[in-house]
């Protein structure tokens, strides 16, 4: 009798200590109601085939995640490796960081489908609840995931992506749609508004419980509220889409700003450890001189174009003669370079 008080008192004490691999003896309540996720419970996904017309089909995604750290993980589209140097275009990167206490993610996927990998990815390593998701942009896939949150999770963005999402949610998903089709699960999506506002020149830190997380704003890098993840201790950092994957992908200057995306991308460079760890917004995790392809090209870019503007061409004999062959690679060049960053530069630069 004795002996089996003992035990109880020992297992109590485990649990106490953050030991999960000790079961509590039988008839004994969970010390804590281990977190839901009603949105993904009995959901049964069949991943599809890649539907070619699409820059990448989120249904036929499988992620995978990676510690890169001590409680630090990568999660990536698992045909990186062989994806990411022929630039092909791959799904969102994110990640998780367990602390002691709580876990937060960086980003939430852009369906039902890939925000429930990531739940499942995260409960793989710790049963931990998930508190925080940080979104560093608004653009969908990214953060429409956030509709499939359960109560009690705080969504952290910058307060000018929060604005956007409120304003403008239906044209995102629209714009999703269109370049990721109909067909995945876009139509079930809803707006949330963050209850945890980052502004320009005061980054956000959490401590998850012996790790610290911070979100801060560079400066404008694909959007007007781009927020770049980083843990400290780690020296790790997550990107979001300024950084979109490595070389020989290019930014997505869907906004334009070339010359400041430039100017962000070497100031988040320069304030990293030289061994730090790079997580792109759509790609495997790089080293830090995985920013000096694409800060070549917006540099290379905003000359070329500027020369362009200045000796009087169109905006059409821009786009034919700003082709920087030696930049080329990156598999959807012909659309994001041509039809986007020339004539989104071009208007930047033209008085
Ligand atoms: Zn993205």
């Amino acid at each position: 009798m004795k002996k089996r008080s003992m035990m109880a008192w020992f297992v109590v004490g485990l649990a106490a200590a953050g030991c999960s691999d000790a079961s509590p003896p039988e008839g004994t309540p969970p010390a804590e109601v281990p977190q839901g996720f009603t949105a993904c419970e009995g959901q049964e996904f069949t991943l599809t085939d890649p539907n070619p017309m699409y820059v990448w089909t989120p249904k036929a995604i499988r992620l995978a995640s990676q510690e890169l750290a001590p409680g630090v993980f990568v999660i990536y589209d698992e045909k990186a490796d062989a994806h990411a140097p022929m630039g092909i275009p791959l799904a969102t990167s994110g990640g998780f960081v367990v602390g002691a206490d709580s876990v937060l993610l960086v980003e939430s996927m852009i369906n039902r489908q890939l925000f429930c990998q990531v739940v499942d990815l995260v409960r793989k390593e710790t049963n931990k609840p998930i508190r925080y998701v940080v979104n560093t942009s608004s653009h969908g896939d990214h953060s429409f995931g956030n509709t499939f949150l359960p109560s009690g999770v705080h969504i952290v963005q910058h307060e000018r992506t929060a604005k956007e999402i409120a304003e403008h949610f239906e044209e995102d998903v629209a714009f999703m749609e269109a370049n990721f089709g109909a067909d995945q699960g876009l139509d079930e999506l809803k707006a949330v508004a963050a209850d945890i506002l980052v502004k320009d020149g005061a980054p956000w830190t959490i401590d998850l419980g012996g790790v610290t997380v911070e979100a801060r704003y560079h400066g404008f890098a694909q959007t007007g509220g781009d927020l770049f993840v980083r843990v400290p201790s780690a020296k790790v950092l997550w990107t979001g889409n300024a950084l979109v994957a490595e070389k020989p992908a290019v930014p997505w200057l869907l906004a334009g700003h070339a010359a400041e995306t430039g100017m962000t991308l070497a100031d988040v460079k320069a304030s990293l450890p030289a061994d730090a760890i790079v997580v792109p917004g759509h790609g495997r995790p790089v080293t830090v001189d995985g920013f000096d392809f694409a800060i070549d090209y917006l540099g290379t870019l905003v000359t070329e174009v500027g020369a362009a503007v200045s000796s009087g061409k169109t905006k059409d004999e821009a786009v034919m003669s700003v082709t920087m062959e030696s930049f080329k690679g990156y598999a959807i060049w012909d659309w994001i370079h041509t039809t986007v960053n020339v004539p989104s530069t071009y208007d930047d630069l033209s008085p």
